[in-house]
């Protein structure tokens, strides 16, 4: 089984705005925007998120145009950032993937979920139920398109062997991570924004979380549970020390 971090872009953002209410505001940073893809032995991709919407790459005010927000986070996407041309520089396209993992729908994490309609869904319950809700603050035109196969899981399953899927609400409702156990790195816990950045751990700042007392529970457990790596969701000291696609772990 092989694991490859895609670069999916990057968004220069404040970090006491978006990162850790309240600590050090004014101190901007340019911040990864990740997916991953697991190669399992007997051949299948699970792709786990799908970064942002190719439309940045044209106009990177393609989401918070106008919005307060737009004013703390900038997007910066290149061509190659677009999952699909990451995919392809491994030789594959969005019919090659067998699962997409969406751990949420912020902008940065699913913004082409409507690529994969060859691919089955796969959603928390909770996470489900909240983006389809007629006011649900996402972007719906992302991912609320037909033909998509959706596969609504509750709970923990494990999707293929040594590939685990981890509830970790807080983030969002029905927020996901993913447990892989590679043959010879040992387990790599794929925390996405259950855990942003180191700052969040080692500061206990949980402001910038929908529900900080679920997300602070959410990231202890992980912190807690037996790995090799934790990955974090957009760490630029962690992100610097990773190997990246085409390069993977195993
Ligand atoms: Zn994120």
């Amino acid at each position: 089984m092989r694991l490859y971090i895609l670069h999916l872009g990057d968004c220069y953002v404040d970090k006491g705005s978006v990162l850790t209410p309240g600590l050090d505001s004014g101190m901007w940073w340019t911040i990864p925007i990740v997916g991953y893809l697991i190669r399992t032995d007997d051949g299948r991709n699970i792709l786990v998120d799908s970064g942002m919407d190719k439309a940045h790459i044209a106009d990177p005010e393609a989401t918070f145009r106008g919005q307060p927000f737009g004013e703390v986070l900038k997007v910066r996407m290149r061509a190659e950032d677009y999952v699909v041309n990451r995919l392809g520089e491994l030789g594959l396209t969005p019919a090659d993937i067998d699962i997409l993992v969406a751990t949420h729908f912020h902008f940065d994490h699913a913004g082409n979920t409507r690529d994969f309609t060859a691919s089955e869904v796969y959603v928390q319950r909770d996470c489900y139920e909240d983006i389809m809700r007629l006011d649900a603050p996402y972007p719906r035109a992302t991912y609320d398109v037909p033909g998509l196969k959706w596969h609504v899981v509750d709970g923990e399953p494990e999707i293929a062997p040594g590939v685990q899927l981890l509830k970790t609400p807080g983030h969002t409702p029905g927020h996901m991570s993913v447990a892989v156990s590679l043959p010879r790195t040992g387990k790599v816990i794929i925390g996405i924004d259950a855990i942003y950045v180191q700052d969040n751990l080692d500061r206990d700042n949980w402001g910038a979380y929908q529900d900080p007392v679920a997300a602070r529970a959410s990231a202890r457990r992980l912190q807690a549970m037996d790995h090799a790596m934790l990955l974090y969701g957009h760490d630029p000291a962690q992100w610097a020390t990773l190997k990246k696609s085409p390069d993977f772990y195993e």
